[in-house]
């Protein structure tokens, strides 16, 4: 019987990594294994080739504006690929400034323009203040997962726009913009947020539905089996009574 792989390409681990993304793995890796599932952490350097074929899902962290230009420098090389591996349905998980550079670009307070990998239609100009705190979110009705809600911790200057289906309405925190309630995108397989906390441990709805994505990549929908998430619920719940939002299924 041979034993099924998820493998899963974090990109550019040595600059992208801000406020431990690095959990979001660790989230995705136990999850996966807890199912049965081998699974590979397959890290990308800046300027490394991905071959996407041997990858079932992406990962892209967060990073400071300084790292932001250094990956912004070498992104041409990686932008048509992706897009297309994004196009055929490759997952998707950016957080922060991985979601800002999956855009056109992210103009930094100095005015510098950051080019970005131009996959999805979106563009990001940093404000006069940063955004920081615990947000909360409502995912999108056709998304029927074991909570509607999402929480984490956001902390970004830059502020986002795009003409896809946001990943969820802000409930409490500020998210793109902190003008228009909407908070990252979720188009095709990509997940793009600016939670950051890290962003699965207490949202496993949201790991196991990259997961379930990952899986059906490779052709394979079946379901994943149930895990006790307890203590995942209760540590979600807890932020949402602290931003006095009422919990929602
Ligand atoms: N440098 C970006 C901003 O402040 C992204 C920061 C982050 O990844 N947390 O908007």
């Amino acid at each position: 019987m041979s034993v099924k792989s998820i493998r899963i390409a974090h990109l550019f681990p040595e600059l992208l990594n801000l406020y431990a993304d690095q959990g979001n793995l660790a989230v995705l890796s136990l999850r996966a294994r807890a199912r049965g599932f081998r699974v590979e952490v397959v890290p990308i350097k800046l300027r490394e080739p991905i071959d996407y074929r041997q990858i079932d899902l992406i990962m892209l962290g967060g990073g400071s504006d300084r790292e932001q230009r250094v990956v912004s420098e070498a992104l041409a090389g990686y932008a048509q690929d992706l897009r297309r591996a994004i196009d055929d349905g490759l997952p998707v998980l950016a957080v922060c400034g991985g979601y800002q550079l999956l855009g056109h670009s992210y103009e930094l307070p100095s005015g510098e323009i950051l080019p970005g990998l131009q996959a999805l239609d979106l563009v990001t100009k940093a404000g006069t203040s940063r955004l920081i705190g615990n947000i909360a979110i409502e995912l999108p009705e056709t998304l029927k997962l074991a909570r509607s809600t999402v929480v984490g911790f956001e902390n970004h200057i830059g502020r986002t726009e795009h003409s896809h289906q946001a990943l969820g309405r802000v409930l409490a925190g500020h998210g793109n913009n902190g003008v228009d309630h909407a908070e990252g995108i979720f188009v095709k397989r990509v997940v793009g947020t600016y939670i950051h906390g890290p962003l699965l441990p207490k949202n496993p709805h949201l790991a196991d539905l990259l997961l379930t994505y990952a899986r059906a990549y490779r052709g394979d929908d079946g379901t994943l089996e149930i895990l006790d998430d307890t203590m995942e619920w209760q540590a979600h719940d807890q932020m949402l009574a602290r931003l006095n939002v009422a919990r929602k299924e």
